[in-house]
């Protein structure tokens, strides 16, 4: 594995060879990540993998703060993990340069965590832009944990004709039902207990609005979950996954997309 903190070595060192795979992440890695990389490793191209807390997607600066790092044990799981290039770009590196594309905003980018964390997903884009530029990957491996994002990305993707692909992974879950995330390393025993209790209770919530939507009442379901420990709840809503637009009625495919606090820590998921 060779790691790279400077674009311009990186480039160099892509150029020879045929392709690029490349799962872009913020570190602290986990289950989800490596499900990611595992995946990307299976092409018939060189795994690059990213490791970059993007500054600019975080809309409070505690929160950018107290996101959890761990280098040391992310660069020795990916050794493990036998992956060819592992780039840590300073902030320098990613935003000291002027991109060819300007950043695509599909208006969706206003609903669910948009309304609720102005500038992340200009954000996002924004650095998922330059990392395009930069690495001109052929595959780009995202989670649809981080669904909204990963629709917007496609978007952007699209609007700009950017020959990139991406590819969908699916979402990876602890033994609890609570999707693998950095952020889970900020709760402790008994919130992880928590989370698992809403997941639980949200995922049934799913089985029943589908035999009968009239079931979804939002200000009920909001109440119980206060009562299972959650703190605040950003959103509670039924995306169809497709043109990800609100659903109606139950007859398409849809997923139920929340976003909600246990204390400080915000988690987001979709079932
Ligand atoms: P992050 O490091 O949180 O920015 O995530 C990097 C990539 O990993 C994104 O494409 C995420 O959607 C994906 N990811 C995060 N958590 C999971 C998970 N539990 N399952 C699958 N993919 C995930």
């Amino acid at each position: 594995m060779k790691i790279f903190k400077d674009k311009n070595a990186l480039q160099k060192e892509i150029l020879k060879t045929k392709g690029i795979s490349f799962v872009p992440t913020m570190g602290g890695l986990h289950k989800g990540h490596i499900s990611l990389i595992k995946q990307s490793k299976k092409s018939k191209f060189k795994t690059l993998v990213s490791i970059f807390v993007n500054p600019k997607q975080f809309n409070k600066k505690s929160d950018f703060r107290s996101y959890p790092r761990n280098i040391k044990k992310d660069i020795k799981l990916l050794k493990k993990l036998k992956i060819d290039y592992l780039y840590i770009p300073t902030f320098k590196d990613i935003y000291g340069f002027r991109t060819k594309n300007k950043v695509f905003l599909d208006k969706s980018s206003k609903e669910l965590c948009g309304k609720f964390r102005k500038g992340h997903f200009e954000g996002v884009l924004n650095v998922v832009n330059r990392f395009i530029e930069i690495i001109k990957p052929r595959y780009i491996f995202l989670g649809k944990k981080d669904y909204q994002q990963l629709y917007l990305i496609k978007k952007h993707i699209k609007k700009r004709e950017i020959k990139s692909k991406i590819i969908e992974c699916k979402t990876i879950r602890e033994n609890n039902g609570v999707a693998c995330s950095s952020r889970n390393l900020n709760l402790s025993r008994s919130q992880m207990k928590i989370a698992s209790n809403i997941f639980y209770y949200l995922r049934n919530l799913k089985k029943k609005i589908k035999k009968n939507y009239s079931l979804f009442k939002i200000n009920k379901i909001k109440k119980e979950l206060t009562k299972l420990g959650a703190n605040k709840i950003d959103y509670l809503e039924n995306y169809n996954i497709k043109s990800f637009k609100k659903i109606k009625n139950t007859n398409k495919k849809y997923n139920l997309f929340f976003a909600y606090y246990i204390k400080k820590v915000r988690l987001i998921d979709n079932i």
